[in-house]
């Protein structure tokens, strides 16, 4: 005769389990730790940026911006070696698509933390009358879990409400810092591959 404990044990596990089934979540899965969202990549992506944590090089225009945080998985674990691939627009709006200025690969330590020393990017014209909001382009990646490409964005541009890529989740919040640099936060978290 099977034991009423065992069974109530096994329909919970087995109910759990084939939710996580159909979603992909591990069974830890917490909602504090949501998967950051996605954004478009757009056309100015380019492989093999230096490996560095400040993109300011001598001479670089533009209000220093520090983003610090941590990158971990939808299972709330940091991701020690990730790595963020990022690139942005100079302080004159423009990208770099010979050379790699203000693009690099910041690598977070065993803990997953990371900084990011960089300006702060200006909205750019795309189009006739069309601009897009400031924001800065990072591909993140990790051990086991899949490479996030993603966009951050700033409080209170007047592009935000019309650009159709800008998301509410992806925007950081920078405060006064130390030596006038502005200073944000911003945590990762990547689904599992
Ligand atoms: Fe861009």
């Amino acid at each position: 005769m099977e034991k009423p404990e065992l069974r109530r044990e096994f329909l919970r596990v087995g109910a759990v389990g084939a939710v996580a089934l159909v979603w992909g979540t591990p069974l830890d899965a917490d909602p504090a730790c949501e998967e950051t969202e996605d954004n478009i990549e757009g056309p100015f992506y380019k492989a093999g940026a230096p490996d560095r944590e400040t993109l300011l090089e001598p001479g670089t225009k533009g209000a220093p911006l520090v983003v610090t945080g941590t990158v971990m998985s939808t299972d709330c674990k940091p991701l020690g070696g990730a790595i963020l691939d990022v690139w942005q627009c100079s302080a004159d709006g423009v990208y770099d698509n010979s050379g790699y200025t203000l693009r690099g690969k910041v690598h977070a330590d065993k803990n997953g933390r990371y900084q990011l020393r960089t300006i702060q990017p200006p909205p750019y014209r795309v189009g006739e009358g069309r601009y897009r909001p400031a924001h800065i382009h990072l591909k993140v990646s990790g051990p086991g879990v899949a490479v996030l490409t993603t966009q951050l964005y700033f409080p209170g541009d007047q592009y935000n409400k019309t650009d159709s890529a800008f998301r509410q989740s992806l925007v950081i919040h920078p405060t006064d810092g130390p030596k006038g640099a502005k200073i944000a936060s911003f945590d990762f978290r990547l689904r599992r591959a």
